[in-house]
């Protein structure tokens, strides 16, 4: 495994990879692997010829009071990961690499951006697409891969390469879970016990939801009022919004009539969570839910 953090470098051995005929993956993350990007890893590799994977903690799309500074880290234990995943490039350039004195680009999407997390995470979604934009520049891979875990993040990124005319295929990757239910996540670290129990309710709520739609129910309002009740019965966790809307525009939904998403995101202390699942009359058994 190749490990560089300048963009020259990457970009001669991309070229001498694509010089042999070979297609290339993208797995862009934040680092602290766990189980969800080594998913995504084999998917790039099942697909593709060459992997490269990028660890940057990405500062323009974290606000002024969230979690930049202690982001969890560990590069030596993310390193060995990846090799042992068969990742063929590491990519793991400075702040100053990726946004030299000078910078002033943004790409900012309209409406997409403006719901759910948007709402919370003001300016998330600009540092996100911006971010993805230059990666997608500096690697031009055939193929990118992004997770279901963060499904308003992967609407964006296929939205933006719609509109941005980017040549890449654009992949969606299920959520991977523990055996308890809890969406994978780095920053599931920061919960004590307590909390790692009581965030439970969030991959529950989902799980209720699709068994209201499953014995008939195809009223929003009615599944909202049952999640919200569960949700507000767990006293360590603070809901920050739960909404069911339409999986690519995000739009909310009144009824249940196509496949529908349920989005979740929660504070319990300091963390802040988010969740999602596709329910739906058609999905009944068909294992979309852990
Ligand atoms: P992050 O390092 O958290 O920015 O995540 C990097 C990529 O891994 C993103 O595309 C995430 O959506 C994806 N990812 C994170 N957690 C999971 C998970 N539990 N299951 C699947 N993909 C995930």
């Amino acid at each position: 495994m190749l490990e560089t953090n300048t963009i020259g470098e990457l970009r001669k051995t991309i070229k001498s990879e694509k010089s042999r005929g070979r297609t290339i993956g993208f797995v862009p993350t934040m680092g602290y692997f766990h189980e969800g990007h080594l998913t995504l890893m084999r998917e790039a590799k099942k697909r593709t010829d060459a992997v490269v994977v990028s660890i940057f903690v990405n500062p323009t799309q974290f606000g002024p009071n969230e979690d930049l500074d202690k982001y969890p880290k560990d590069l030596d234990r993310d390193r060995g990961m990846a090799q042992a995943t068969g990742v063929d490039v590491l990519f793991t350039p400075s702040v100053k690499e990726m946004y030299p004195d000078g910078y002033s680009t943004y790409v900012d999407l309209t409406g997409i951006t403006e719901v759910l997390c948007g709402k919370s995470r003001p300016g998330h979604f600009k540092g996100v697409a911006t971010v993805v934009a230059k990666l997608l520049n500096i690697v031009r891979p055939d193929a990118a891969f992004f997770g279901e875990k963060d499904w308003q993040q992967l609407a964006v990124i296929k939205r933006m390469v719609i509109d941005l005319n980017v040549d890449v295929e654009v992949v969606g990757v299920p959520t991977v879970r523990e055996k308890d239910g809890l969406a994978m996540s780095s920053r599931n670290v920061y919960l004590s016990p307590e909390e790692r129990s009581a965030s439970l309710v969030i991959s529950k709520s989902l799980k209720i939801a699709q068994n209201m739609v499953d014995n008939g129910e195809r009223s929003v309002d009615r599944i909202l009022e049952a999640l919200q009740g569960l949700i507000g019965s767990e006293e360590l966790v603070e809901l920050d919004y739960l909404e069911i809307c339409d999986p690519e525009t995000l739009s909310p939904v009144s009824e249940i009539r196509a496949e529908t998403l349920v989005a979740i995101a929660a504070r319990l202390g300091k963390t802040r969570l988010i969740d999602n699942a596709l329910i739906g009359p058609e999905l009944e058994n068909t294992g979309n839910l852990f």
